[in-house]
Order: structure tokens, then C-alpha cells, then sequence
């Protein structure tokens, strides 16, 4: 049987694993924080509505540009925010991943490096890997802070082309200061002028406001959102940053001609439309999600401060003996590979009781 590595695949990808979360047919599903809550009938009837349109014109190729729909995300972070965000500052792609990708393809590359406070988002590094880009990787205080004098210190020496700062991050759930990320950001361009990219995947569940403000003067800075989470719409594949708006132009280099198809921007257009609607489940989220941090920390387990719709909490000996025995109640939550701690979705109340019964159950059989 061939395997991988008899292919004349890439050097720096022999030996590689893919990103890979379990994905397991379980009764209690919080290990990849998406939103628990379907979309309500009125949407799912507005998006049929939405889609039949679009796929009477599926014989053309859809509007390269997405203009409508950056048109609405830019109103919907204008009026989340009460910072003021044009279109020509929005691009959209197929999840926040891609726009990563498409970042790191035009900002990145052979030759060049991107770093990332870690632990974090693994695909930060991943698609560093992906697009030939070195990854360097940045110490965090042991609260899982940024150590900014030691973060100041590291981009001194070594000078990366892009910085990820996750806000709030993941998987630890912590945000950052809007100062920290402006010491950072002038650390970056005093090293040489860098890409500082700010993943705020989950800041609509954060007690903190969006570093969207920080945009105006800052060319090389970037903000990155989702869809998949606050808009629960994770299947969607819809991802978008806002930023200077030469940094839009600039990854039309790279991007797919046509890489958001007619159907994703119909059906995320009449997401849109519901928003309200969405961030009322989101209200409830972090209403969970500070239940969640009580009832650990009632159970004597260690917390970290959550701004996320996740938990991460500890400490463990044997972290995946801890996991498997919660899996065996029929709950799945994440190892993260972050030594001595586990990650927990905020689910639905009644899922969320169904995790914290197997928890007390599991940590006094430790
Ligand atoms: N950023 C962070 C911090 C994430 O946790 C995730 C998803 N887990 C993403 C980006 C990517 O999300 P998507 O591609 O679904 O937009």
C-alpha cells in the first residue's frame, strides 16, 4: 500500500498530521465550540428562499467580489461595534481559515515567518506550515496571559512578517487588552513592517469590547471573524476580516477566482438578515459559559477566565484518562495537548448539566 510519504510530497510535510478534532457520534458534543442551537425555522425558510434565487443564475459564475454580502457584514460590525466599517475594508472567504490562508499567502511564504503566543489556535501554525511559512512559536505567563516584555522581546529577535494574536483565544479562553495588542503592534512594525493579525473568532461572547477600533492608522493590521460560531452557521463555511483596505486589494493576489460560490452567499446574506435573532442565542451562551466556570470552580477544579463560548479547566495528571472517562458518560469535550488541561464547549443548559454530572462523577474516582 502507498503511503504518504512514498509520495514526492513536500519536504517540511513528511511526518505531518492534519488537523484532525474527533468527530464521534455521542450523545454531548462540546469539543469544538461551535453554537448548540439549529437556526430557527424563519431563516431556514429564508434561506431556501435566498438559494432558490441564487441557483436559478448557477449556470454564471457568482459575483467575484461578494459585494452585497461584505456590504452587510461591514453594517453588521459598523453597528455591533459603533466603530464605522466599509465595504472596501471587508473581505469574505470560506471560513476564517481561509482568510488566514489567503493572509499568509500574500504576507507570508518561503522565506518568511508568522508567530503566535501559544498555546493557541493550532491552525494559526498549520497553515503557517501550509503556505510555507515558518512558525515561530511565543511564550505565554503561566494564566495563559501574554507576557507582553517577553512577547516585545521575541518579535525583537525574530522579526516575523506576521503576528496572530488570538483574542479571545483559544483554547484557553482568555482575551487581551486593547493596550497589549497596541505594545505588540509597534513592537511588529519596529522590527520591520508586519502583518499583525487579530483572530476574534469568538469576541461576540467576550465581556470585552472588539479590537476593531484599533483599525484607523494601522494599515498592517487585521481583524478576523467568523460565522461559524456567534452566528452558529458553522457549516456555512463563512469567514471575513476588516482592515485597511489595501490589505483587502492586496490578497486579491491570491485568492480563487469565484472562491465563494452563489449558494454560501445567499444563505450567509439571509443569516444576516436574522442577526438579532443569532445573537440572542448568544446572550444565552455566555450566561452558560459563566455557569460553567462557577460550577468547576464549586467542584474545586482550576478555571481560566473565560471571554470565550468555551471553558478550559484542570489541572490533570493523566489529562486523556480524564477525557476518555467523561467520553464514557457520552460527553466529548477536547485535549487540546495543552498539558494537564481539557476545553469544554458551552452547550445547550441541558447539556451542560449532562457535562458537569460526568465531571463530579469522573473527579472523585480520581
Ligand atoms: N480562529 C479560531 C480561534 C478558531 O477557534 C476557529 C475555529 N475553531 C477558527 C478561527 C476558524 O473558524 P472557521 O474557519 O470556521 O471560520
Amino acid at each position: 500500500m502507498t503511503k504518504i510519504d512514498d509520495l514526492p510530497i513536500r519536504d517540511e510535510l513528511r511526518g505531518q498530521t492534519p488537523y484532525g478534532a474527533p468527530q464521534l457520534d455521542v450523545p454531548v458534543q462540546l469539543n469544538t465550540n461551535e453554537n448548540p442551537y439549529q437556526l430557527p425555522e424563519e431563516l431556514v425558510a429564508r434561506i431556501a428562499e435566498r438559494v432558490a434565487e441564487a441557483a436559478r443564475n448557477l449556470n454564471r459564475y457568482p459575483d467575484r467580489d461578494a459585494v452585497e454580502l461584505r456590504e452587510g457584514l461591514a453594517a453588521y460590525l459598523t453597528r455591533t461595534t459603533g466603530h464605522p466599517v466599509a465595504r472596501e475594508q471587508v473581505w469574505a472567504a470560506n471560513g476564517s481559515n481561509e482568510i488566514i490562508q489567503q493572509l499568509l499567502q500574500t504576507f507570508g511564504g518561503p522565506g518568511r515567518t508568522a508567530l503566535g503566543f501559544e498555546p493557541s489556535y493550532s491552525m494559526h501554525a498549520l497553515i503557517s506550515r501550509g503556505t510555507g511559512t515558518g512558525w515561530i512559536s511565543g511564550p505565554r505567563n503561566e494564566d495563559f496571559t501574554i507576557d507582553v516584555a517577553a512577547a516585545e522581546a521575541t518579535i525583537a529577535e525574530h522579526r516575523p512578517n506576521a503576528v496572530f494574536i488570538c483574542s479571545p483565544n483559544n483554547p484557553t479562553g482568555t482575551a487581551v487588552a486593547a493596550e497589549t495588542v497596541l505594545r505588540l503592534y509597534d513592537a511588529a512594525q519596529a522590527a520591520r513592517p508586519s502583518l499583525v493579525i487579530v483572530d476574534e473568532a469568538y469576541v461576540e461572547f467576550s465581556h470585552r469590547d472588539s479590537l476593531l477600533s484599533l483599525l484607523a492608522g494601522r494599515p498592517n493590521l487585521v481583524v478576523t471573524r467568523t460565522m461559524s460560531k456567534a452566528f452558529g452557521a458553522a457549516g456555512l463555511r463563512l469567514g471575513y476580516l476588516a482592515a485597511d483596505p489595501a490589505v483587502v486589494d492586496a490578497v486579491q493576489l491570491v485568492r480563487l477566482p469565484y472562491h465563494l460560490s452563489a449558494v454560501t452567499q445567499a444563505t450567509a446574506l439571509a443569516c444576516l438578515e436574522h442577526t438579532d435573532t443569532l445573537l440572542g442565542y448568544v446572550g444565552r451562551l455566555k450566561a452558560e459559559r459563566d455557569r460553567l466556570v462557577d460550577a468547576l470552580r464549586g467542584l474545586g477544579l482550576e478555571v481560566t477566565d473565560s471571554d470565550a463560548n468555551f471553558v478550559q479547566f484542570g489541572r490533570f495528571d493523566d489529562t486523556h484518562a480524564v477525557w476518555q472517562a467523561i467520553l464514557d458518560r457520552g460527553v466529548l469535550v477536547r485535549d487540546n495537548g495543552v498539558p494537564g488541561w481539557l476545553r469544554v464547549t458551552a452547550g445547550t443548559p441541558a447539556e451542560n448539566d449532562a457535562f458537569l454530572d460526568a465531571v463530579s462523577t469522573v473527579i472523585k474516582e480520581l
